[in-house]
C-alpha cells in the first residue's frame, strides 16, 4: 500500500497520504433517533499498536466498498483517508480528529496479529460522577461494574411513543453504588442476558460497557441508556481493569490465595488452607488532620455494610503503597493489617473528601420501565467456590493465567 505510515497521534488535517495500522476495535451502524431510519453512517473506534484511538466514519456511499474489509476485532492497513477536526458532540473516544472514509479508501488485513496490539480503548467514568453528563452531548460514557441483576429483553414505548427493545441490567461499583443500565434496540437483544445470568450464578460478571449516555428525567431517576453505539467487555482476563476489579483470598487470614498444580493455596507461610472468597477492592479515604490520603483495602463481597460502617472511625493500618500508584502525586495504599481500631470518632478531623464518601448509593429508576419484565438478581457464587471450566460466550471470573482458554474477540 502506498502512502506514509504514520501513528494516530501523528495524524494532521492537511496532511494526506496517510497509511494507518489500526485494529477496529469498534463499529456500529448508526440510523439516527430510530433504528428503522436509513444508514446515516457506518462508525468505527480504532486503535494503533501505541494504544492511541481514533473516532472513523464512513458515510453511505463508501460504505459498500469499506464493509467487506471491516470486522470487529481485525488490524488493517488502511489508505486514501481524510483526517478532519473532531465532532464536538458525542465523542465516542479523545481525540483532537477524526478520520473519515470515502469510496477511494483501501483498506487491507494485516498478515500479523501481534500478542500485544491493542484490543480495547475507553476512559472510565466513575458512578459518582456521571450525574454531571445528565442529558449531555458532550462525549459517551464508559462505565465498570458488576453485573447484580438483569432483565429479560422486553418491547416498550419509548418516550418518542416508538416500540422499542429494552432491556435492563444492574451495575454495581467498588464502593457498592448501583447504577441502571438500559440496552436498547438491536443492543438489547444481542447482550446475552441468559448466558450472564447462567454464568452469574456461581461467578462474579464483571463488565465494561463503552458507549454509553446519561439519561433520566428528574434527580432521582437516572440510568445509563445503551443504544448502537454501546459496546461491552464481560469477564475479559486481558483488560486489566476487569481483573483488578477483585482477586481472591484465604477465608481464614485474608492472604492472596495462589493456584499451584491445580488447587488453590494460601500465600501465608504455613497456612494450609485451600478455601477462599472472592473479595472487591474498595477504595477509601482517610486523613489525619494533616494530609488526606486514598487508601484501598480488599474486603469480602459479603459486607459492604460493615465496609459502609468503617466511615468515621479512627484506625492505626499497617499498609503498604500499591506498585502502580507508587510515582503519583497522592499514592494509594493497601491495607494490609488493621493493627488498631478506635471505634466511632465523635469529632472527624477536616477533611472534603468526607463528603464524596458520604453521598450513597445511585437510587433506582425501576418506575420508569413499568412495563419491563421484574429484575432477576444474580446471587453471589455457590458456597464452595469451585470455578467451572469456562463456557462459550463469557467467562467466568479465572483470574489466573494457568485455567481457562482465552477469548479472542
Ligand atoms: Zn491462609
Amino acid at each position: 500500500m502506498q502512502g506514509n505510515l504514520v501513528l494516530l497521534s501523528e495524524l494532521q488535517p492537511k496532511g494526506h497520504n496517510y497509511v494507518i495500522h489500526v485494529r477496529i476495535s469498534r463499529m456500529w451502524e448508526h440510523t439516527g433517533t430510530s433504528e428503522k431510519n436509513d444508514i446515516k453512517h457506518l462508525d468505527l473506534v480504532l486503535i494503533d499498536e501505541k494504544g492511541t484511538s481514533i473516532y472513523a466514519e464512513i458515510p453511505p456511499n463508501a460504505i459498500p466498498t469499506c464493509k467487506s474489509h471491516l470486522q470487529e476485532g481485525k488490524i488493517v492497513y488502511m489508505g486514501k483517508i481524510t483526517v478532519e477536526k473532531a465532532k464536538q458532540y458525542f465523542k465516542v473516544v479523545e481525540h483532537p480528529y477524526m478520520i473519515r472514509l470515502n469510496k477511494f479508501t483501501v483498506i487491507m488485513e494485516a498478515n500479523t496479529y501481534p500478542e500485544n496490539f491493542p484490543k480495547y480503548t475507553f476512559s472510565l467514568t466513575p458512578f459518582s460522577n456521571l450525574t454531571q453528563y445528565l442529558r449531555s452531548k458532550e462525549k459517551f460514557l464508559d462505565v465498570i461494574g458488576k453485573i447484580v441483576a438483569i432483565s429479560n429483553a422486553a418491547n416498550v414505548y419509548s418516550s418518542s411513543g416508538d416500540l422499542i427493545t429494552r432491556r435492563i441490567t444492574k451495575l454495581q461499583d467498588l464502593s457498592g453504588n448501583v447504577l441502571e443500565l438500559s440496552l436498547g434496540g438491536k443492543r438489547a437483544l444481542e447482550f446475552d442476558g441468559d448466558e450472564v445470568l447462567r454464568v452469574g450464578q456461581q461467578n462474579h460478571i464483571i463488565a465494561i460497557f463503552v458507549g454509553t449516555l446519561m439519561k433520566g428525567y428528574k434527580e432521582d431517576q437516572q440510568f445509563l441508556g445503551g443504544t448502537s453505539a454501546c459496546c461491552w467487555y464481560i469477564n475479559e482476563k486481558d483488560i486489566p481493569e476487569i481483573k483488578a476489579f477483585q482477586k481472591r483470598a484465604c477465608t481464614i487470614d485474608n492472604h492472596n490465595v495462589k493456584l499451584e498444580d491445580n488447587t488453590f493455596t494460601c500465600t501465608k507461610q504455613g497456612c494450609t488452607n485451600s478455601k477462599f472468597d472472592w473479595k472487591y477492592k474498595i477504595p477509601f479515604i482517610a486523613t489525619d488532620g494533616t494530609y488526606t490520603l486514598e487508601f484501598m483495602q480488599y474486603d469480602f463481597m459479603q459486607t459492604p455494610a460493615e465496609v459502609l460502617a468503617y466511615i468515621g472511625h479512627k484506625f492505626t493500618f499497617i499498609v503498604k503503597v500499591l506498585y502502580k500508584s507508587i510515582d503519583a502525586p497522592e499514592p494509594s495504599f493497601e491495607v494490609v493489617v488493621i493493627k488498631e481500631k478506635f471505634g466511632k470518632q465523635p469529632i472527624l478531623p477536616k477533611s472534603e473528601v468526607y463528603q464524596v464518601l458520604s453521598m450513597g448509593s445511585t437510587s433506582s429508576t425501576l418506575a420508569l420501565h413499568e412495563n419491563l419484565p421484574p429484575l432477576i438478581p444474580i446471587g453471589s457464587k455457590t458456597s464452595d467456590h469451585q470455578v467451572t471450566q469456562p463456557i462459550k460466550e463469557i467467562e467466568n471470573m479465572d483470574l489466573d493465567e494457568e485455567i481457562g482458554n482465552t477469548k479472542q474477540v
